[in-house]
Order: structure tokens, then sequence, then C-alpha cells
């Protein structure tokens, strides 16, 4: 399991290079051109059936409540998409 999230941590931060790099080309001959991306990890989590209540989830991979283990498919945060502040200078 150790070499899992090992794996796990190297495809976290290729994504989130991906995701600079993808950045820095949409903005490339807009009057974004040049400025900084910063993402916020959210926690995801889900709603466990058993526990009647939300809870962390597990792991990414197993989608589990963390208390009790009971899969679950339903996710109460950590889908969020936004963008919570532009500063201009
Ligand atoms: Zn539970």
């Amino acid at each position: 399991m150790h070499e899992l999230s090992i794996a796990m941590s190297i495809v976290e931060m290729a994504q989130e290079e991906a995701l600079h790099s993808s950045y820095e080309m949409a903005c490339d001959d807009t009057p974004l051109r040049g400025s900084r991306l910063v993402i916020e990890d959210v926690p995801v989590v889900i709603f466990c059936p058993h526990c009647k209540a939300q809870r962390p989830l597990s792991s990414i991979q197993l989608f589990c409540c963390a208390e009790c283990g009971t899969p679950t498919s339903e996710i109460v945060h950590g889908k969020e998409l936004e963008v919570v502040a532009l500063e201009i200078q």
C-alpha cells in the first residue's frame, strides 16, 4: 500500500502541473497572460448511508466511509470547481 500512496502522490502532482500548464496556454493572448493560478484542494466528504452522516472519504480509490467502511458514491463536497478570488494589480 505504501507504493500505492507514493504513486497517487505522483499522479496528483502531475495532474496539478498539467492544470497549471493548460491554464497558461488558455491565458495566452488574453489579458490574463502572466497571471498565476492558485489551486486550493478541497477534501472529499461523502454521505454514508450506514452512519447516516457526512463523513470523510477513506481513500479516493476505495470510496468508502472512513468511519465504518461502507461503500458509497454520494459525494457531498469535493467536486467543486469555483473561482474563489481574482486579484488584479
Ligand atoms: Zn459510515
